[in-house]
């Protein structure tokens, strides 16, 4: 999570998200996850794969690339196979 998505967030009033951070990995920050380990802003009314804070995610997450080794890599192990549950967006 970098410094300026927190900046960006507080000018947004984003107290939602915000309220959905939790230490990470190596001193970092990251958004809370669910029990089964997805990021708790996964998900939106009848689109389960949907992020919910699309429009403002971080940085991290746009920098994702959809269909990239590493997106392909995460499908396979997680969920049995490329596109096995519907779309990512
Ligand atoms: S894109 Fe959305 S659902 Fe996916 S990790 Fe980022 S904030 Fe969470």
């Amino acid at each position: 999570m970098s410094e300026h998505d927190l900046v960006r967030w507080r000018r947004e009033g984003a107290t939602h998200i915000l309220a959905a951070i939790v230490p990470g990995h190596f001193g970092q920050q990251a958004f809370a996850s669910t029990p089964e380990g997805a990021c708790v802003h996964q998900g939106t009314p009848g689109h389960p794969n949907d992020c919910s804070i699309y429009a403002t995610r971080g940085e991290t997450c746009r920098s994702f690339e959809a269909g990239s080794r590493q997106c392909l890599e995460f499908r396979r192990r997680w969920l049995g196979a490329p596109g096995a549950a519907g779309r990512a967006r």
